[in-house]
């Protein structure tokens, strides 16, 4: 029965594999972020032309990885990517698939950041050896999964080809120091190259040992994170082949699969949207149903227009009626860092402008009204948040935003 149903499936598709745990790449610009995703998925995440003609990632990219074990080679030797061995050749063991969130490291880009940071069970925290650490993103991406609670991190202090092995040591003895008043002294540090590969089958190690696969509640209802939405139609296609649009993110809880009614919130002007669900599937293949885990996307029958450019990251996508009400009102007790990556005012006013950071989801607004440590902001665009839930509060700091507090949603 089971083969039959398998041999249905791969009509439509090559079957796919969920990955059971989202890895975010975070750390400051240049330390090798997209370099090390590469090495670890072998999948180049900056495809936008923008990214490629500066040199930079402005998206968030995401690429899926299997990690094998070989069954011959001892201690850390014997994780790879490959089905077969590169030390000795021999066939390797299955140990999990994972997704790769590899996120921006520039400074302007810090709001991106921190809606990647909400599908992250677990990161590597890419520090340059050949840099003083900590630089200002290592700072504030650490913050941000701090904020996200994202305990697990390894740190993959990148480079070491660059440096003597005098100021490799020097460099992490900083990075010790710097994770022990973060509050992440027990983190791995390895030493890597991601150019040339160096050290990546200790760094899968560290990966496998310290990110386990998260648990989640079975029997939730559906709610789902979407961080990026497209249009798959080529352009020239005929209105009645045209395919609808597609929603990638992250399931939180329960689980979907083709012939749902979703719901999506807060959605736009014109308020929620509903629509089914016509397929499931991951980077690799078609899946029957999808959980809560690694990253996913749903083919819907939304006009593909509303779907085109990401233009529905933030969104929830839940079992209908499930969900909080969207609103523009939030109140929120606010946390200040105490280390600041700037010199940011650790005040925030009447008046003031700030970005708020739900889920996935970025929105603008000013504060109306304070009171001791809680504020209230009137946002322009609405949010689905919940009593209790943990947002991160960006405030302006000459052109950029500026990860300055959190707030629990009261
Ligand atoms: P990101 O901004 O953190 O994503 O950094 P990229 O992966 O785009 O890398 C920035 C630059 O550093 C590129 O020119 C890479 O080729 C280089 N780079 C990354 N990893 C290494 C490494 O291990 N050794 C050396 N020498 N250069 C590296
Ligand atoms: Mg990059
Ligand atoms: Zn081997």
């Amino acid at each position: 029965m089971a083969e039959k149903k398998k041999t249905k499936t791969s009509a439509k598709g090559k079957t796919g594999e969920q990955s059971v745990v989202n890895i975010g790449m975070v750390g400051h610009v240049d330390h090798g972020k997209t370099s090390l995703t590469q090495q670890l998925t072998g999948k180049w995440t900056d495809t936008h032309s923008e990214e490629l003609k500066r040199g930079i990632s402005i998206r968030l990219g995401y690429a899926d990885t299997t990690f094998y074990k070989c069954p011959k080679c001892k201690d850390f030797e014997k994780y790879t990517i490959k089905e077969k061995c590169p030390k000795c050749d021999s066939k390797t063991e299955k140990i999990r698939r994972v997704s790769f969130v590899d996120a921006p490291g520039h400074e302007t880009l810090m709001t991106t950041m921190l809606s990647g940071a909400a599908l992250m069970h677990g990161a590597i925290l890419v520090i340059a050896a050949n840099e003083e650490c900590p630089q200002p993103r290592t700072r504030e991406h650490l913050t941000a999964l701090k904020i996200g609670g994202v305990e697990n991190i390894v740190v993959a202090q990148n480079k070491v080809d660059l440096v003597s092995k005098e100021n490799a040591e020097k460099n992490y003895k900083q990075i010790k120091k710097f994770l022990e008043t973060e509050g992440y002294k027990d983190a791995s540090i390895i030493p890597i190259s991601a150019n040339f590969g160096g050290n990546i089958d200790l760094l899968i190690e560290a990966l496998e040992k310290e990110i386990k696969t998260p648990k989640f509640k079975e029997n939730l209802p559906l709610k789902m994170y979407c961080v990026r939405s497209f249009d798959i139609n080529k352009p020239g296609t005929k209105p009645a082949e045209l395919k609808g649009g597609v929603i990638g993110g992250s399931i939180m809880q329960g689980t979907v699969k083709p012939g749902d009614e979703i719901e999506i919130t807060p959605g736009f002007e014109t308020g929620k949207l509903s629509t089914k669900v016509i397929s499931v599937s991951a980077e690799n293949g078609i899946l029957k149903e999808a959980n809560a885990g690694g990253l996913i996307a749903i083919g819907t029958l939304l006009d593909p227009s509303v779907t085109q450019n990401d233009r529905m990251r933030g969104q929830v996508i839940a079992k209908p009626g499930t969900a909080p009400e969207p609103t523009k009102d939030v109140t929120l007790e606010v946390h200040f860092f105490e280390r600041l990556v700037e010199k940011v005012e650790k005040e925030i006013k009447i008046s003031d402008l700030l970005v708020i950071t739900v889920g996935t989801l970025t929105a603008v607004g000013s504060v109306t009204n304070k009171n001791k440590n809680t504020i209230d902001i009137k946002l322009k665009n609405s949010v689905i948040i919940e009593k209790d839930q943990k947002v991160a509060i960006s405030k302006r700091n000459k052109a950029f935003w500026r990860l300055v507090a959190y707030g629990i949603s009261k």
